[in-house]
C-alpha cells in the first residue's frame, strides 16, 4: 500500500528549480491499480520514480507498506527496490549484450538466488509472456513488443509486491499496445502486486476503475474503486453495475 502525503520534488535547474509535483496526496491500497494519466512533461515519470525509491521527494512522505521511502538510507532502498518492485519502462532498458533470458535473469541475482533456479524461473517467466521460444535470443534481434515482453517478464520474475509501468506502451504501435498491454494485464492478475501505470495516453486511462490525472504537477483523483471497501467517491453508483473483484480496477486489452 502506497501513502503520499503532501509530496512535492524540486528540480534545481540553473539558478532557478523546476517544481515537478506540487504537495501530491495519494493512497493506492494493497493489491490496487492505479493509472496516472498526463501530459509530457506533467510530473508522470517523477512520480513513478518517488514511488519506485529511484528518486527522493523534496518533501512530503512516500511510505510503501509503512516504510519512509525518502528517509531509507541508500543501501536499504537498493535492497527494497530489488526485492519488493518491479519496473517496466517506456524504453524497455533491456541490457543489449545479455540474451532474454540472461535480462529475466538479472531480477534474481541481487536477491541471492542461485543460478540454476534463476534460469528456470526466468524460462517460466518468458513462457509466461510467450516468449519461450525466444530465451537465447539478444534485444536487438526482438521486435519492440517482444522486447517490451522481456522486460515484463523481468518485472515480475521475482514476484514484486509493487510493479510500476513507466508508459510501457509508449514506444509501440497500436496493435503492439493491445498485445503488450494483455500480457501485463495478464502477469499483473497473476502475480497480484500493487500496480501504478502512468500514460500519455487516454486510451488506456478510460479502461480504469482508479484514475488520476497529472498536470503541471498537480494530482487529481479522477476515480476511485469502491471494491474494497475504501472511499468509491466519485463513481460509487456506476461502480455497482459493473461490480467485480478489485483487479477490475485495471485496464484491460479487451473491450470493456
Ligand atoms: P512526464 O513523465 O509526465 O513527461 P516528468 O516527470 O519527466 O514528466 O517531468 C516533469 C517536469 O520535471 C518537467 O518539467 C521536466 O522538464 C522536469 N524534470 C524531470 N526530470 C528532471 C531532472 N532530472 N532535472 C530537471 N528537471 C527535470
Ligand atoms: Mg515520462
Amino acid at each position: 500500500m502506497y501513502e503520499l502525503t503532501a509530496v512535492a520534488k524540486h528540480y534545481p535547474r540553473g539558478r532557478t528549480t523546476v517544481t515537478a509535483l506540487h504537495e501530491v496526496n495519494l493512497t493506492v491500497p494493497d493489491g490496487g491499480c492505479l493509472v496516472v494519466q498526463g501530459p509530457t512533461g506533467g510530473g508522470k515519470s517523477t512520480l513513478l520514480q518517488l514511488l519506485g525509491g529511484l528518486d527522493r521527494p523534496t518533501r512530503g512522505t512516500v511510505l510503501l507498506d509503512g516504510t519512509d521511502l525518502g528517509s531509507l538510507p541508500e543501501s536499504r532502498l537498493t535492497r527494497l527496490r530489488a526485492e519488493r518492485i518491479g519496473f517496466v519502462f517506456q524504453g524497455f532498458n533491456l541490457i543489449p549484450t545479455l540474451t532474454a533470458r540472461e535480462n529475466v535473469e538479472t531480477a534474481l541475482v541481487p536477491l541471492g538466488t542461485k543460478a540454476t533456479e534463476r534460469r528456470s524461473r526466468a524460462l517460466e517467466a518468458l513462457d509466461s509472456v510467450g516468449l519461450a521460444d525466444r530465451a537465447g535470443h539478444f534485444p536487438g534481434e526482438l521486435s519492440g513488443g517482444q522486447q517490451q515482453r522481456v522486460a515484463i517478464a523481468r518485472a515480475v520474475v521475482k514476484r514484486p509486491r509493487v510493479l510500476l509501468a513507466d508508459e510501457p506502451t509508449g514506444s509501440l504501435d497500436d496493435s503492439t499496445r493491445d498485445e503488450v498491454m494483455e500480457v501485463l494485464e495478464a502477469r499483473r492478475r497473476e502475480t497480484e502486486p500493487t500496480f501504478v501505470m502512468v500514460t500519455h495516453d487516454s486510451a488506456l486511462a478510460d479502461r480504469a476503475d482508479h484514475l488520476a490525472r497529472i498536470e503541471h504537477g498537480r494530482l487529481t483523483v479522477v476515480r476511485t474503486p469502491a471494491a474494497d471497501g475504501a472511499a468509491g467517491e466519485t463513481e460509487a453508483g456506476r461502480r455497482g453495475e459493473r461490480a467485480g473483484p478489485v483487479e477490475d480496477g485495471c485496464p484491460s486489452s479487451t473491450t470493456p
